[in-house]
């Protein structure tokens, strides 16, 4: 029987180990932490957002961008749901696509994949860090942080990346796949909150409003987001800012020059959002402060009119119409600039990893060295916030275990 390793009980190894184990492999699964899975339980507050009916290679990044497409039609959406429920689990789609286990908890999903593991009789060593692997006369041997030695016919490094180092991420795969001659692209953290220079805006902290974000790079548009927009102390979080957290990230770690552009009235148009401001003023009745209450959260007008200069207390008939302009013109298209990338333990993922030109779509399977494959986050593909990254684990761990074939 052939003797397959799994480096990393993540999604991604243990969907290796078990497609591995259902090819017809002795399967031995090595994590470094004392449970499987720790991220899933955390993953969408909970909830964890499986996968998403939208699924397509355009949710991803990656050096080659044909890579993710070809890993997601060789193990598809459709493919993943079967194996959910060739494992007991039903999957429920919420908003937009974005589906979850029928019961909306993610200790559900940990559940399934530990009870199939156990079934086929994966043998599962809990708190072994694997430090090194390498070919001997026998196969591939692989050493743990205490010693202990073992050798493989087969090995799958499911290690993950640096993101959440509380939830055992690390560059611990990116170490093991450039001692086997593997080129590693540079981590960086993606799926998070952005730090902005402008500490004026850290006084909106803890302000929700719908918004869209538009980030300009080099003076180009680049990508736009829409969404709830949560103000905080260091800058802005909440789905809009996630969304485009991966692309403002690269950017400012190239030394890019880059600006986010924030619309707080997305939905209405220029001439519309001061029609609705003149209506507000009853006439120009109101003060300018008492008229944007009306139309923004509170705060949010102090900071505009102290950027423009503006007493809150002036009648709003008296402010000339260049400056009533200038206000919509700001509400409309308020440039700000992000800071330093915020630490791993705010990222949900990490983008960078393994470069994919030496990995085959197909199989997973290092193009450099045999035997050897590669599942997961480690590698160089990071998917949209959405169910996109869970997807990427299961196919990829699924195209890796089944490429074994005992
Ligand atoms: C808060 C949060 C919420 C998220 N929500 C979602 C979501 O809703 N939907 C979604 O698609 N994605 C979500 N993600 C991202 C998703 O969880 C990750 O992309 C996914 O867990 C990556 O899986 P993986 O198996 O590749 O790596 P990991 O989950 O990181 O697993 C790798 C495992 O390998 C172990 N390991 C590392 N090195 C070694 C070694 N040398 N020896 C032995 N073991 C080792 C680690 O301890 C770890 O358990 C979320 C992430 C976080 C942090």
């Amino acid at each position: 029987m052939k003797k397959v390793a799994v480096i990393g009980g993540g999604p991604a190894g243990m969907t290796a180990a078990i497609f591995a184990a259902r090819s017809n492999c002795r399967v031995t699964l090595f994590e470094k932490q004392k449970k499987l899975g720790s991220k899933i339980y955390v993953t969408g507050n909970g909830t964890c957002n499986i996968t998403n009916l939208n699924c397509s290679s355009g949710h991803y990044n990656s050096a080659d961008t044909t890579f993710p497409g070809i890993v997601l039609n060789e193990f598809s959406l459709k493919d993943t749901i079967s194996f959910f429920e060739s494992i007991g689990l039903t999957l429920a789609e919420k908003r937009d696509g974005r589906m979850y286990p029928a019961s909306f908890q993610a200790v559900s999903v940990a559940d399934v994949l530990e009870e199939e593991l156990n079934r086929l009789n994966v043998d599962v060593r809990l708190h072994r860090r694997v430090d090194s692997v390498f070919y001997n006369k026998n196969g591939i041997k692989l050493v743990t942080a205490g010693k202990e030695e073992d050798t493989f016919d087969s090995v799958i490094v499911s290690a993950g990346g640096p993101a959440s180092p509380d939830l055992g991420g690390s560059g611990r795969g990116a170490d093991l796949a450039l001692k086997l001659s593997h080129k590693v692209l540079p981590y960086f953290p993606s799926i998070l909150p952005i730090n902005i220079i402008e500490k004026q805006l850290h006084r909106l902290e803890g302000i929700k409003w719908d918004c869209a974000l538009s980030v300009f790079v080099n003076g180009i548009f680049f990508k736009k987001s829409e969404g709830e927009l949560l103000f905080a102390k260091f800058g802005i979080s909440g789905p809009a800012a996630i969304d485009i957290s991966r692309y403002v990230n690269d950017a400012v770690l190239k030394k890019s020059d880059v600006n986010i552009f924030i619309d707080f009235f997305p939905g209405i148009d220029h001439k519309l959002l001061l029609n609705k401001i003149r209506i507000s003023s009853a006439g120009g009745k109101r003060t300018v402060e008492q008229t944007l209450n009306s139309i923004l959260k509170k705060r949010i007008p102090r900071y505009f009119l102290n950027e423009i200069q503006i007493e809150p207390e002036k009648i709003f008939s008296e402010i000339s119409s260049e400056d009533v302009e200038r206000l919509v013109s700001r509400l409309k298209n308020e440039k700000i600039t992000p800071g330093e990338p915020r630490d791993y333990k705010d990222a949900a993922t990490a983008a960078g990893g393994v470069d994919v030109r030496f990995i085959n779509p197909h199989t997973m399977e290092s193009t450099l060295k045999k035997n050897i494959y590669f599942a997961g986050e480690m590698i160089d593909v990071d998917g949209d916030c959405g169910g996109y990254n869970l997807q990427f684990c299961w196919s990829s761990g699924a195209i890796a275990g089944r490429s074994q074939k005992g």
